[in-house]
């Protein structure tokens, strides 16, 4: 996947690094001060030490912001982040406390951005940083830490993490819904808004398996647009899409929340009615035709529609739920082929079919 380009998540991550970058980095140069102030340092080091702490998250976000390639360059500014962190570790004398808070933060960072991979490199940066720093100052180690540091320590040790589990929480959060509205997305039909056919298959096989169990009703309806092909050659593939939909709607709004609907493909719809008995399903698929007969379609106030509707209710013989599926698509054929517009009974159900009268 290609994370890195000018708007996408190369972006997103430099500004999710930001934050805690800043806090971090500032909140650091404060409470190294204690152990850096006896070094006695000459003023451009302590201009390095502020511009590490103050300016450096502001030009790193620049940086990687305005790269063509802002997660490369956001990569390249949290190694060398290590660098500076390697490099005022061995500059504050490997003093014990800073120096395991500087390796501790730049672990728990290269970690959390790239795993092994990015905690080794990070390591290495840090080697640099310190070399460098070696160079410069030669090496010294001071083996303690004075009590005033430590409490210079103290509020870093508290914030930084903080900052970073609110920025993992939050960004956590956005995963989850992410989540969640894809799992939505990939159950859904993109035109009416139903489920589409692979969930409700999964549902009708739950659906029949909680019949099975507690004996209890459940009624399989099959819906068919009559004579669709027509209004689509008569009016356009638009005005078709658009009847689909307005007929989604007017069917979701005659069932009951815990029914079922799903687009079972093309102009054929499907609804699971647990808990319904089928004279219930009758009468409400009886509505449902009726109000499509009433249907009128503003822009084209000629077209009329019409439903085929096939039922069938979960009996106790029936193995699987196909054989369910079966009988209410058998009832949707002797619907269709006895007149259309009318709803027709699984034979199961009746032993013979079942045709209510029309409206
Ligand atoms: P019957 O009364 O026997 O059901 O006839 P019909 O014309 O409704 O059935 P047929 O299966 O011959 O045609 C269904 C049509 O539905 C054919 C196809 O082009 C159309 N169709 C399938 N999916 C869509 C869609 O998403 N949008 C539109 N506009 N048309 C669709
Ligand atoms: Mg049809």
């Amino acid at each position: 996947m290609n994370m890195d380009n000018q708007q996408g998540r190369g972006l997103s991550f430099s500004q999710r690094i930001y934050v805690p970058r800043t806090f971090g980095l500032g909140i650091g140069c404060v409470c190294m001060m204690p152990t850096f102030y006896p070094l006695d340092m000459p003023a451009w080091v302590w201009m390095l030490f502020l511009a590490s702490g103050f300016a450096w998250p502001h030009l790193a976000y620049l940086r990687s912001s305005r790269s063509r390639y802002p997660y490369r360059a956001e990569r390249r500014n949290i190694l060398f982040d290590s660098v500076l962190g390697g490099f005022w570790a061995a500059t504050l004398q490997f003093n014990p406390l800073p120096a395991v808070i500087i390796v501790s933060m730049m672990t728990m960072n290269n970690v959390a951005v790239g795993g092994v991979k990015m905690l080794l490199r990070g390591l290495a940066a840090q080697g640099l940083g310190v070399v460098v720093s070696w160079l410069v100052f030669g090496f010294a180690f001071t083996p303690y830490t004075t009590p005033i540091q430590i409490y210079g320590c103290l509020p870093i040790l508290v914030i930084y993490p903080f900052v970073v589990g609110m920025v993992s929480y939050r960004m956590a959060a956005t995963l989850a819904a992410h989540k969640r509205t894809l799992s939505t997305l990939s159950r859904t039909d993109s035109l009416t808004g139903l489920l589409n056919h692979g969930s409700w298959k999964d549902l009708l096989q739950l659906s029949f398996h909680a019949c099975k169990q507690t004996q209890g009703d459940a009624t399989l309806a099959l819906i068919d647009i009559d004579h669709f092909k027509r209004i689509n050659d008569t009016y356009g593939h638009i005005v078709g899409d658009s009847v689909l939909r307005q007929f989604s709607l007017v069917l979701k709004e005659n069932l009951r929340a815990d029914d079922l609907a799903g687009r079972y493909g093309g102009d054929e719809f499907c609804v699971i009615l647990p808990n319904r008995s089928l004279v219930q399903t009758q009468e409400i698929m009886e509505r449902l035709r009726s109000l499509c007969c009433d249907f009128r379609y503003l822009d084209e106030p000629e077209l009329r529609l019409s439903l085929s509707i096939g039922l069938a209710s979960c009996q106790p013989a029936f193995d699987d739920a196909s054989m369910w599926l079966n009988e209410a698509d058998k009832a949707l054929y002797i619907a269709k082929n006895t007149g259309r517009n009318k709803i027709s009974v699984g034979c199961a159900d009746l032993l013979t079919e079942a045709v209510l009268p029309k409206a």
